[in-house]
């Protein structure tokens, strides 16, 4: 399917995709595929003016009728599956499959909502006063910027959305400026959805489009309570300090720098399967992606020549195509970093294989790279960096021990894992000792993660939390209520105050 047709299947009309001055490009091609309008930042403030007033009556709203409104949206979106899936893949290059996960990703945040939009639950609490009760009330704290990244255009915005949404609180939505198109047909999802509820207030969910300085507003604004803000640490370290200094609520997803230790009892088919999907798939631009794998040397040579053997057979393409595996680089400047890393690998030590631009069968105009793996002699500077592309540096180790410090001794907590069949070292790995990540797996890649977890790393990684398991408790504010149903007044700490 061409890109037009791909765009005017998910509702993007001629005008939308022509009317504006933010040029957008496929990375399957580098073509430019449409011209949309951009938010001026000076807009911003009316747009959070609307979110403010739809709040007053949105947290009014019982959370289990608020839900409903996400129950829609996840019926609109499993309807919508295959379109804006193809859309993901037009404006981020993710392969057809990784593509439609991303949508089903969205249902799935959904589907969790709506069973949370009744179960906001409250702790009681033991008074030491008698005829004296306590508790916790959660409620909504007020308008949710949503700041998203490149690389997961739609999935992050409902990780976020689903929650605010039950929970009481509007959003206002600043997707990449690399991929707004995913971000408007996602808007027509919402909007059906929406329209079928009938009675949510006007402004609930907005967009506004454009770069940094429209996402500047959002965050210098006392109006707006959460910023969720996925991206890079650079934009985190600019992005949460501006939050925190006027005492709002930053939520910070940002860069990873995830490792897998394989120990000696490895199931080392299982590890090197695990191993290329994460390090491989959606071209080492996830934040999970796999980017350091620390060996145990007994099998390190084994295990790298049985990885540089997959590698070898793996198709690179045109991300629509069936049986491609590795699609593009969203943009030429992704190469150049890539190839950049590559050189001060060398230059500290290390033996690349592949990271070769591909030229010959895949589509004319795009950024087409062959996975890279760098053997190291040591963990150095150039590893202890994110670099957003499949680069997968290699390590040896000795002892566990060893090998967990190497897995901690970088500035990023996201993702982790151990493959190995030894309970001892996958606890150790998992225990107070072990993986300082917000993500710690045994025998699956550190890519991938269900709804269900929490998601969300430390360090530089930014601390946030989303989706699953109490992350909605970031969404709203905690009260605790003391109630007195005796005739009395006693005071707490036996205190006397009598007059
Ligand atoms: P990026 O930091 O360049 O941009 C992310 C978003 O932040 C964009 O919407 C951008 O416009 C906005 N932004 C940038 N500067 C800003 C500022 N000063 N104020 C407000 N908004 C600003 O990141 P990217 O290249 O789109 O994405 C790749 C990065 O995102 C990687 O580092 C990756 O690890 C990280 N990421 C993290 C997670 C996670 O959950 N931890 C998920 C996806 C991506």
């Amino acid at each position: 399917m061409d890109h037009a047709t791909t765009l005017r299947a998910a509702g993007l009309s001629k005008t939308e995709l022509t009317a504006g001055t933010l040029t957008v490009h496929s990375p399957i091609d580098g073509a430019e595929v449409a011209m949309v309008g951009e938010t001026s930042p000076a807009d911003v403030a009316a747009i959070i003016a609307r979110s403010q007033a739809a709040f007053k009556a949105w947290r009014q709203v019982p959370a289990p009728r608020r839900g409903e409104l996400v129950r829609l949206l996840g019926e609109e979106l499993r309807a919508a599956k295959a379109e804006l899936g193809a859309v993901v893949t037009l404006e981020a290059g993710k392969i057809t499959s990784e593509g439609l996960g991303e949508v089903q990703e969205m249902i799935d945040i959904c589907d969790f909502a709506v069973g949370l939009s009744r179960q906001i639950y409250g702790l009681t609490i033991a008074s030491e006063r008698p005829g004296h009760r306590m508790m916790e009330s959660w409620h909504p704290m007020g308008p949710c910027a949503v700041i998203t990244a490149f690389n997961f255009p739609v999935a992050v915005w409902s990780w976020n959305t689903a929650l605010a949404l039950v929970c009481g609180d509007p959003v206002i939505w600043k997707p990449s400026e690399k991929t707004p198109l995913t971000a408007m047909a996602t808007m027509k999802i919402m909007e059906r959805a929406l329209k079928r509820f009938g009675d949510a207030p006007e402004g609930l969910v907005q967009l506004v489009i454009g770069g940094p300085a429209v996402g500047e507003a959002l965050v210098a604004s006392k109006d707006v309570p959460i910023v969720s803000a996925t991206g890079s640490t650079r934009m985190g370290s600019i992005v949460g300090p501006k939050v925190s200094g006027r005492f709002g609520r930053p939520i910070l997803e940002l860069g990873g720098n995830n490792a897998m230790i394989v120990a000696p009892s490895a199931d080392l088919d299982m590890a090197v399967r695990a191993i290329v999907f994460s390090a491989v798939g959606t071209a080492g631009q996830r934040c999970t992606s796999l980017r350091r794998l620390i060996a145990h040397r007994s099998i390190r040579a084994d295990l790298v020549a049985k990885l540089a053997k997959a590698y070898a057979s793996l198709p690179v393409g045109d991300p629509r195509k069936a049986g491609v595996l590795v699609g593009p680089l969203i943009d030429k400047g992704a190469r150049d970093r890539m190839q950049a890393a590559l050189a001060a690998a060398r230059k500290e030590g290390g033996t690349i294989h592949g990271g070769e631009t591909v030229s010959t069968g895949v589509p004319e105009g795009g950024v087409y790279v062959t996975p890279a793996i760098a053997d190291m002699p040591k963990q150095t500077d150039t590893v202890r960096t994110e670099t957003f592309a499949p680069i997968l540096y290699v390590m040896g180790y000795e002892t566990l021990e060893e090998a967990i410090a190497i897995q901690n001794d970088v500035p990023q907590g996201l993702s982790s894992c151990i493959f190995t069949l030894n309970m001892r070292e996958a606890e150790a790995f998992l225990s107070a000792a072990g993986s300082d990540c917000g993500i710690a797996n045994v025998n699956i890649g550190p890519s991938g993660a269900e709804i269900g977890g929490a998601f969300g790393g430390e360090k530089e990684t930014g601390g946030g939390r989303e989706s699953g398991s109490d992350a909605w408790k970031g969404y709203m504010r905690r009260q605790t209520n003391t109630i007195n149903y005796s005739a009395e007044l006693p005071l707490a700490q036996g205190v006397k105050f009598d007059f």
